[in-house]
């Protein structure tokens, strides 16, 4: 009898049913926020917006080489002046346009509305490239109904840590690991936000792998 709960025990610790997911409803989120007004961040994609259409479309008419969510190409990476050209050509249109055919996610519309009840300061930062001009700051601010909102900080793909030390954020969302990576870097709580399943972001993503709260019901 022994031998097999022993058995059992291993097979679930192999099977990774020991590291337990730390989930959180919105209500314990508020609940677990300091009295004092704080600085909080948020990632973009699939955290904020649902922006796969900007992105599938990206791929589908400058190739995966040079567009694929997720996926962090440089340009200098690319191996012609004409592929930097059209890398270049697709992150303008990214940041100056297709974001009129993202969706806000719910639970961003919610964090947002239980944040600015607070009174905190909300900041954006994205790993997105920058090519000199965004229209992404106006449409988030008008989406959410921001009456003062600071320019989104792009990070050209680059660690969000040094931004998150800036703002000096308290409290950092997103969906992917190096959101949660970086958060933690910069002494932020991190809070996983669920990449809808939908997302053409295959990039593989381990939610509470850090140790993080993953918030309930944030696929949407
Ligand atoms: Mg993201």
């Amino acid at each position: 009898m022994i031998t097999r709960s022993l058995f059992l025990l291993a097979l679930a610790a192999a099977l990774g049913f020991g590291q337990t997911i730390r989930w959180i409803t919105l209500e314990q989120l508020q609940k677990s926020l300091p009295k004092e007004a704080i600085s909080v961040v948020f990632d973009i994609d699939d955290t904020t917006l649902f922006t796969s259409a900007g992105f599938q479309w990206g791929t589908k008419v400058y190739g995966k080489d040079i567009v694929s969510a997720g996926v962090s190409v440089k340009e200098e990476d690319l191996p012609s002046a004409e592929a930097r050209t059209k890398y270049r050509e697709f992150w303008t249109k990214m940041n100056n346009g297709l974001d009129e055919y993202s969706v806000k996610k719910w639970i961003a519309v919610e964090l947002i509305r239980l944040h600015r009840e607070r009174g905190d300061t909300i900041h954006f930062v994205t790993k997105r490239i920058f090519t000199g001009t965004e229209t992404l700051t106006a449409l988030i601010k008008e989406s959410f109904g921001f009456t003062d909102l600071d320019p989104v900080i792009f990070t050209n793909r680059g660690s969000k840590t040094p931004a998150f030390r800036k703002i000096g954020a308290v409290v950092s969302y997103g969906d992917s690991d190096g959101d949660i990576r970086e958060s933690i870097a910069a002494g932020a709580r991190p809070i996983r936000v669920m990449r809808g399943r939908n997302s053409v972001n295959l990039e593989p993503v381990q939610n509470g792998a850090f140790g993080e709260e993953v918030l309930i019901n944030s696929e949407m």
